[in-house]
């Protein structure tokens, strides 16, 4: 007799700990920068080298967007693969396995939602009547990738339990991005890189919330394999519960949004010079952060949440662009990218530009077609295909080492997951109320991943 175990979604799961106590937030990427080049000097030419190239390049797209005829209306679908280092503690921290694959897929909506703009109606009242026609949409969207650089098949998410000692990396430690270092190897920069670890505190005890390296930079540097974004595992994802532990307000998916945009050339709405160095002499290097429509400012708005104009250097109408992602604002506060910040997104994407091969690898959000060992030996079909929304995943062996399936919507966001140990001949699975659509179920084996295809009507 078979065996049939009713799915029940893992909404969430018994956490452990609450909110971090509220501390300063810390972005990496110009520390991380700025110790490359005091530990090799040469580096500070090739650095002003690029980034008088990216201006001149964002320069020559604004021209050629003012001619309508040649505008660029592109939309950008990027594979992004996820690197998670964490000890079992610190996965235990935030929900287990399952716990990761929740916080990526809330993660990855958050990116698609304000790389594409989706929160200007939502967050309008956030944003200063005068920057509200300079709210910019980047046409950039996020989805995990189903084929590795191989053409080998994957989940997109790769994890390394650390030992239990682990304290953490450095900002300045690139060993997170080695196998050999205790990290991941970085794939090719076809792929937007993401390492989800624990940052190191900062010796002025404040907390590294994530870092970038844009991957052209990174390039021009030297170290090519340096491109992406590590993010700590407490500021990722988007909190569905209160019980979630986050760092801070940093509970928004707003570091990445942040992170992502120095992957795509951004820097600070102030410039490039530490926290508390700003300075309103735009004139002076590293003071501006290079774009026409964001006001001059001269330091971070951190971890606060102002409201109101807040007088800038030049007093401009407006004032502060306080509410611009690249400042260091609450995440719940930070709400939008200006026009001028977009078209400087978007020349990465040109010929020249360091992600200019992103776009053409979005087949990489698929599965690789033909059939893998571990597909042969746990096959499985699912019925009725197509589907009102209930569905059965009926297995041709009663599986030994089932421990969770996953269905992926066509955005690569996991819209259900159940876990299991129990060896099962069949599965129930309840999706009534989705979209109807194709949707990808996968059943994660010890050894691998099988997986197939279903309709929604
Ligand atoms: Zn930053």
């Amino acid at each position: 007799m078979k065996k049939t175990l009713v799915a029940a979604t893992l909404a969430s799961l018994a956490f452990s700990g609450g909110i971090a106590s509220a501390q300063e937030r810390i972005c990496g990427t110009d520390i991380a920068i700025q110790h490359l080049i005091a530990n090799n000097p040469q580096l500070e030419s090739a650095y002003t080298q690029y980034e008088a190239d990216v201006k001149q390049r964002t320069a020559a797209l604004e021209a050629q967007n003012t001619n309508a005829a040649q505008k660029t209306t592109a939309t950008y679908n990027v594979p992004v693969v996820f690197h998670v280092v964490l000890s079992q503690a610190q996965i235990d921290e935030i929900g287990g396995v399952s716990g990761i694959y929740d916080r990526i897929a809330s993660q990855i909506d958050v990116l698609n939602t304000c790389y594409t703009g989706q929160n200007y109606n939502t967050d309008k009242g956030k944003i200063l009547t005068q920057f509200q026609p300079l709210f910019g949409n980047p046409n950039i969207t996020f989805g995990i990738a189903h084929t590795d650089p191989n053409g080998g098949g994957t989940t997109g998410v790769e994890i390394k339990i650390a030992p239990a000692t682990f304290t953490g990396f450095d900002v300045t430690d690139n060993n997170i991005k080695k196998s050999s270092g205790g990290g991941f190897t970085t794939w090719d920069t076809k792929y937007v890189n993401i390492w989800i670890t624990h940052i190191t505190t900062a010796s002025n005890g404040g907390q590294v919330l994530g870092y970038a390296y844009n991957p052209g930079l990174a390039q021009s540097m030297g170290d090519a394999s340096l491109a992406g974004v590590v993010i700590d595992y407490l500021a990722f994802g988007r909190r569905s519960s209160i019980r979630q532990k986050f760092f801070g307000t940093a509970d928004k998916g707003k570091t990445l949004v942040h992170e992502l945009g120095h992957y795509f050339t951004l820097k600070h709405i102030w410039g490039d010079l530490p926290v508390g160095g700003g300075t309103c002499d735009k004139t002076q290097p590293h003071s501006d952060d290079d774009v026409a429509d964001t006001p001059p400012q001269k330091d971070a708005n951190q971890s606060t949440c102002p409201s109101g104009v807040k007088p800038n250097c030049t007093n401009s109408p407006g004032g502060e662009m306080y509410m611009n992602y690249m400042d260091y604002v609450q995440d719940a506060c930070m709400v939008m990218f200006s026009k001028g910040q977009v078209t400087r997104m978007q020349t990465e994407f040109t010929p020249a530009g360091g992600s200019y091969q992103l776009q053409f690898n979005g087949g990489t959000l698929n599965w690789p077609t033909g059939i893998s060992a571990v597909e042969a030996k746990n096959t499985f079909d699912i019925v009725p295909n197509p589907s009102n929304g209930v569905f059965s995943i009926n297995f041709a062996n009663t599986t030994a080492d089932l421990r969770a399936v996953t269905v992926v919507n066509m955005m690569g966001q996991s819209v259900k997951q159940i876990n299991t140990t129990e060896p099962a001949n069949s599965l129930l699975i309840d999706m009534k109320g989705m979209p109807a659509g194709v949707y990808t179920v996968n059943c994660r084996f010890d050894e691998g991943i099988v997986t197939k295809k279903i309709v929604i009507e």
